[in-house]
């Protein structure tokens, strides 16, 4: 039997595996490293942001933690089994950058199509995530003559619709208006209160005290993690945007603050692809 001298009066509480664990994650494509030996670990049950300008390296992180592309080094497990693994797709939900959806097919074709990928779900579930992202009344609708913020909706409903413990979600809130993004935001935190564990990427750093917990990308490094209270103690500031600046060792004018910056023009910014 096992003994953890902790006292009698501070029982330890199991720890639950964390849903992801990434250590010395690195990816190249060509002169340009993307991922830099990133370490990450995502606590099962929290909604985690990523954070960072475009181009720093968000969703090549992602596509390396759910085995989309594979790393130069580096590990990655994804709810204890060592990624890639295709039983991951039924219990991890994603919503790409772009939108995975099919332009060509309906609404509800869609739905049914990610649903019977990941394992045949009832018409029941269908309706009901489609109810969720207020798309019912657009079933029959091609996604060709949806507008943007409702393909958005739709590529989310075809992420939950397996009801997956691990949902990533690449910068969902890009090109939603203020009221639908205040919807996303509510579904995520109740499927957050339900035991889903979300990854969600973001550029703003409006939506940053939204999540849990935060971790900072630059120029393909992971340069800060905590809450955003903490992140904003320990770097003294105010607000996030002021703490990101902080820790990429940047000034208020967003310049680099002396010679400080190890990682100014190492490899090109500028935004990702579409
Ligand atoms: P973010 O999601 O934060 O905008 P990305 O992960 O898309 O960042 O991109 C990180 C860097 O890697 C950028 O410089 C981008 O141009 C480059 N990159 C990403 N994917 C590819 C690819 N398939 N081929 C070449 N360069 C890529
Ligand atoms: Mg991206």
């Amino acid at each position: 039997m096992a003994v953890v001298d902790s006292g009698p009066m501070s029982p330890v509480e199991p720890q639950p595996t964390p849903v992801v664990e990434a250590a010395g994650l690195t990816k190249r494509f060509g002169p340009i490293v993307a991922v830099d030996g990133a370490e990450l670990t995502v606590p099962a049950g929290r909604i985690v942001g990523l954070l960072g300008p475009n181009g720093s390296g968000k969703t090549t992180l992602i596509r390396l933690l759910l085995g989309l592309v594979r790393p130069d080094t580096g590990r990655v497990t994804v709810l204890g089994r060592q990624v890639p693994d295709r039983s991951l797709l039924a219990e991890v939900g994603y919503m790409p950058q772009s939108d995975g959806i099919y332009h060509e097919l309906t609404v509800w074709e869609n739905i049914r199509f990610f649903g019977d990928l990941y394992g045949g779900l009832g018409r029941g579930r269908a309706r009901e995530v489609l109810e969720l992202v207020e798309l019912d009344d657009r079933r029959h609708s091609l996604v060709a003559d949806l507008s943007g913020g409702m393909r958005r909706r739709l590529s989310l409903a075809c992420a939950l619709v397996h009801r997956p413990r691990f949902l990533v979600l690449d910068e969902p809130t890009v090109g939603v208006d203020p009221a639908l993004r205040a919807t996303f935001w509510h579904h995520f935190r109740e499927l957050a209160a339900g035991g889903t564990t979300i990854l969600v990427s973001s550029h703003v750093m409006d939506e940053a005290d939204r999540c849990d917990e935060l971790v900072f990308m630059r120029s393909g490094r992971i340069i800060a993690r905590g809450s955003g209270a903490e992140l904003r103690a320990s770097a003294g500031t105010a607000d996030l945007e002021a703490a990101f600046l902080h820790f990429a060792g940047l000034g208020p004018d967003g310049r680099p603050v002396g010679d400080g910056d190890a990682t100014a023009g190492r490899h090109p910014t500028g935004p990702g692809p579409a």
